[in-house]
């Protein structure tokens, strides 16, 4: 197998910006009236101090943090957060005195938040039984997920890192559409693929749904053997240094092959409804004015009620973090976030089309990351974004980029690939 492609999105991953991320969440803490804060969720625990284990609790205290790990992690926890220079004891004791210790540490402190999404009903009454009724613990929701909704630059490299290892997988799988393949063989080789080019793994279970399997959103991959004509809606993205990318791309399976008019249709209002989503996503936008957005074209177009999930998602550290594009969503968009866009149309028992892109907000608009092309969108042209620089897409912008992403893109990068070709459009009727 020849060497991965150097991918320039590697080249310089800028340091991740630990320094400041407790101090805001103390900031948080004083503003709640919290004495101290018992972080359970591991994610959390790894983006306020670079630790990654599987077991370990941080508690933060106004001029202090503690993280408590076991024996197995002792060692390396002292290791990672000297790398990341945070300042905080590692107390490394077995699990059945943690309670105890973390009694001790904090009294005197007045009331404890918890996080009540990541601590078991079981885990907090331990925790009231050992503590004593002296100490208040205060059930809490999202305070450090608010503060990891913003992205520092280190950050937004490594999910465009993760977009760019993606972004060259689609084109194994392209070239495996044009043979005889199944969902499962597809799904493999692009995880595979994923690893080889670079990343950690992929970002969550890769879904390729090919036919009338393309109705179910989230398909498991299976034994069915891709038919040519076929659309085939690839969901995936990878991980590189703990950040995640999603993508997903509706394509038709064998070049030069013709699609039902009825899901051509479907392809072509996603593709519109995506386009319409891209442009209304900027900074103090709210979510649900994106899902509007998104949802308008789609209804327009007479599918609304195929349209059965949201709109979009925060992405990072977790495939699905804040904040959320949806009809109910209260979340307001802002510079530094990274989201998805990603409408779909579901037909039940024929078929269906989805596209998705993980995009950075800014003032003006947002930077597409996920820049492979969507080639099979009828109307949308082909082609693929350059790699050198991130799409812009803002007010009017996704228009222009579309046009842009047009521009004899395709023949450039087939030709890095020997062979694997991005489709070409679907002729539009
Ligand atoms: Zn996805
Ligand atoms: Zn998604």
């Amino acid at each position: 197998m020849s060497a991965p492609p150097a991918l320039a999105a590697f080249a310089a991953l800028p340091p991740l910006d630990f320094g400041g991320r407790l101090g805001r969440l103390r900031h948080q803490l004083e503003s709640e009236g919290l004495g101290a804060f018992l972080v359970t969720n591991l994610v959390n625990v790894r983006y306020l101090t670079g630790f990654i284990g599987s077991a370990g609790m941080l508690l933060v205290e106004p001029d202090n943090a503690v993280l408590v790990t076991d024996g197995r992690y002792g060692f390396q926890a002292n290791q990672q957060l000297g790398r990341s220079g945070v300042t905080a004891r590692v107390e490394a004791v077995a699990a059945a005195e943690q309670d105890e210790l973390l009694g001790d540490l904090t009294r005197g402190l007045g009331e404890v938040g918890l996080e009540a999404g990541h601590i078991t009903w079981a885990r907090q009454r331990a925790l009231k039984r050992t503590w004593g009724r002296a100490k208040a613990l205060v059930p809490t929701t999202g305070v450090v997920e608010r503060l990891r909704a913003l992205k520092d630059r280190g950050e937004v490299a490594r999910v465009a890192a993760a977009a760019a290892v993606a972004d060259e997988a689609l084109k194994l799988a392209q070239a495996m559409l044009e043979g005889r393949t199944t969902e499962s063989e597809v799904a493999a080789a692009i995880e595979a693929e994923m690893r080889r080019i670079g990343a950690e793994g992929p970002a969550f279970d890769t879904i390729v749904a090919s036919g009338p399997n393309a109705a179910l959103p989230h398909h498991r991959p299976g034994e069915r053997r891709i038919r040519r004509g076929e659309l085939v809606v690839l969901d995936f993205g990878a991980r590189v240094d703990g950040y995640r990318s999603d993508m997903t791309r509706t394509v038709r399976a064998g070049e030069g092959t013709k699609v039902p008019a009825a899901l051509e249709r479907i392809a072509r209002a996603v593709s519109a409804s995506q386009d319409a989503g891209l442009s209304a996503v900027r900074d103090g936008v709210p979510g649900s004015e994106v899902d509007r957005a998104c949802r308008e074209v789609i209804e327009a177009a007479g599918f609304g009620e195929y349209f059965v999930h949201g709109t979009g998602h925060g992405v990072g550290l977790d495939i699905h973090e804040a904040p959320s594009l949806a009809r109910a969503s209260r979340d307001i968009l802002s510079s530094g976030q990274v989201v998805t866009v990603e409408p779909g149309i579901y037909l039940p028992g024929a078929g269906g089309a989805r596209t998705e892109d993980t995009v950075l907000v800014t003032e003006a608009g947002c930077e597409v990351l996920t820049l492979a092309p969507k080639a099979l969108h009828a109307g949308s042209g082909g082609g693929g974004g350059a790699r050198g620089g991130r799409r812009a897409a803002g007010a009017a912008g996704a228009a222009r980029a579309a046009g842009k992403r047009t521009a004899g893109q395709t023949g450039k990068r087939a030709s890095k690939t020997g062979g694997a070709r991005w489709q070409r459009s679907l002729p539009t009727t």
